[in-house]
């Protein structure tokens, strides 16, 4: 399609969209900015920065700003599964709230269990009352592992005694859209680890509907509002890759965008935390960075409003954001390579073809880096 074709159909939207009344009385996103001292020009340079991560042209930036003023129509369901709350709270910090998480405030949250004044009884029946209020209207983001099929009872909630897997079950059947946040919810995370004691499963195991996965441990807060955005923008659901992830946000791999690329292909490694080569910012591979096997944004988009990610403060990616990661990618602080080699052949239970490439990815990789390093001996 066309851009200037794109950007009427998009206008069009967002124009019929204005019309809806909203969810709630809010304050409009305006004021909220003000409230929290950020200027109009910031939120615009904000709105460029997310028009530039779905790689749409700069002339769409005040479609951006205007899907952003719009989130009051949309009403979100968050359920919690079996997880840290770890996911909400890369959203809810309050001491020094983003754009993103402004955003995420106006947001007409129907119900989400960690930020809402009701409990027990009523929290219940205000869940109830959202599903069939909105039905077929709402977007439904639920965090958490979910403990499944003869062990679902592991995770009970609320006072009716309904297992977790059956408030997702039927808060599913009737939302617009679902979102699997967090890595537990997308791919059963660290419940559903070795030897998964409660048989947590994530999302898209518990309900027969589409779900988009939004990994990551957690993942960043402008991944989570950039599926609203994008929803509002488009009113479809986001060109997936093979686990479901959306491409715009997981379409790219840590280490291609890593600043300290540069010293990986020059095979300047750290071989230790708090060597020479850590303090000149040399790559981290050879002390388990997981970057050449991790699709994520992380690099480019950074976190705490861009300050910094894990890899510039001088710790490797752990992988937190692919499937298995904890069986998978660990040790973290050692390369993968060693770790697959000794292990493949002893677990049985892995998913084979998934570690069959890593390990031949990890192969030509430890061999990149050796040569990088003979490379530089000579020298
Ligand atoms: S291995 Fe890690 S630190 Fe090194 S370049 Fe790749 S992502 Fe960056
Ligand atoms: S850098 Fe790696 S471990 Fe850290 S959040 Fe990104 S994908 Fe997860």
């Amino acid at each position: 399609m066309e851009h200037q074709e794109l950007y009427g159909k998009i206008a069009q939207r967002l124009d019929t969209l204005a019309k809806f009344p909203k969810v709630k009385e809010e304050k409009p996103v305006s004021a909220l900015l003000e409230e929290n001292g950020i200027s109009r020009r910031d939120f615009m340079k904000w709105a460029a920065g997310m028009t530039a991560m779905f790689s749409l042209p700069a002339t769409f930036t005040p479609l951006m700003a205007q899907a952003a003023e719009l989130t009051d129509r949309l009403p979100v369901i968050w359920l919690h599964m079996a997880e840290c709350t770890g996911c909400s709270e890369s959203l809810l910090r309050t001491d020094a709230p983003t754009i993103d998480n402004l955003i995420f405030d106006h947001i007409s949250l129907e119900y989400h269990e960690t930020i809402m004044a009701a409990a027990g009884w009523q929290a219940e029946q205000n869940l109830e009352d959202a599903i069939k209020k909105y039905k077929g209207k709402y977007i439904l983001m639920v965090e958490g592992g979910i403990p499944a099929g003869s062990s679902e009872f592991y995770l009970t909630v609320g006072p009716h005694g309904k297992k977790g897997a059956e408030h997702a079950r039927d808060a599913a059947a009737s939302a617009a859209a679902i979102f699997a946040i967090g890595t537990c919810s997308s791919f059963g995370g660290v419940q559903a680890a070795n030897p998964n004691p409660t048989n947590a499963k994530p999302l898209s195991k518990i309900t027969n509907k589409p779900v988009i996965n939004v990994p990551g441990c957690p993942p960043s807060e402008k991944n989570i509002v950039g599926n609203v955005l994008h929803y509002i923008l488009f009113g479809t659901l986001p060109a997936l890759d093979a686990y479901n992830r959306p491409k715009w946000a997981y379409g790219i791999r840590i280490h291609d965008l890593c600043e300290r690329r540069g010293r990986f292909d020059a095979g300047e490694f750290v071989q230790q935390f708090g060597d020479e080569g850590a303090k000149k910012g040399y790559c981290l591979y050879k002390v388990g960075c997981k970057g050449p096997y991790t699709f994520n944004n992380c690099s480019r988009e950074r976190f705490n409003q861009h300050t910094s990610w894990p890899v510039q403060a001088g710790h490797g990616c752990i992988g937190c954001s692919e499937p298995d990661f904890w069986d998978n990618m660990g040790t973290f602080e050692e390369p993968l390579a060693d770790k697959l080699y000794s292990s493949i052949s002893a677990d049985s239970t892995a998913d084979k073809i998934g570690i069959a490439l890593l390990t031949v990815t990890a192969v030509g990789i430890a061999a990149h880096a050796a040569i990088g390093a003979i490379k530089k001996d000579k020298q």
